[in-house]
């Protein structure tokens, strides 16, 4: 793509840096900025600046936050028994989605994957056994890609948590979930966590 303007040429270039964008689809959003009042762009570039500088990460459960703790977090009508782990922040929107879940959440930001470099230090798994025994946590639900590293890390909190009464259990399988949880449709995913299993049953399932 050959550019008249190196300012347009850099706006691209920063565009197509995005997931799925290509060129092509840059250049139209370029051009539609182009387009655009001078104070709408500014309040574009704002958002993303303020976004990319205000967002905080929980610190009970490791969700994006504005604060230092989330609003699921804080929220006095969540139960508070009930655990979700998830491996990132869109299964939390995922699952939010389906109106189906009043429990919080732990967002491991990722699965194990020695082959990666992915280990327990990697990930938050550290703070979930304090998590779990001081806030009288009952059941801690497994929503974690169907893969041997899925499953590498649920046995991997399993055993981690095995001195605490908390029962573990995996979302109904059958549909694709974990990293494609934002894929399923919300009905499917509220049936999946309706119908899950406890980490005994899910050995034999298999
Ligand atoms: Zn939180």
């Amino acid at each position: 793509m050959i550019f008249s303007s190196k300012l347009i040429e850099d706006a691209v270039k920063e565009f197509s840096r995005l997931p799925g964008i290509g060129k092509k689809t840059a250049l139209r959003m370029v051009l539609q900025l182009l387009r655009m009042d001078g104070n709408e762009v500014d309040e574009f570039t704002g958002a993303v600046s303020r976004m990319r500088h205000g967002v905080k990460f929980c610190r009970e459960c490791h969700n994006v936050s504005d604060s230092e703790v989330c609003g699921i977090c804080v929220n006095p009508g969540r139960n508070r028994s009930q655990v979700c782990v998830v491996e990132t922040i869109r299964d939390v929107i995922a699952i939010e989605s389906t109106q189906q879940y009043s429990g919080l959440y732990h967002v491991l930001g990722g699965i194990l994957s020695p082959l990666d470099g992915i280990g327990p230090e990697q990930l938050n798994i550290h703070t979930l056994h304090g998590r779990v025994k001081n806030n009288d946590v009952t059941e801690l639900i497994m929503a974690l890609s169907p893969t041997i590293e899925g499953d590498t890390t649920v046995y991997y909190i399993a055993r981690q948590l095995n001195d605490l009464p908390v029962t573990i259990t995996t979302i109904a399988r059958g549909i694709a979930f974990g990293g494609e949880l934002e894929y399923a449709d919300e009905m499917t995913l509220a049936r999946s966590i309706a119908k899950r299993q406890p980490i005994e049953n899910y050995v034999t399932m298999k």
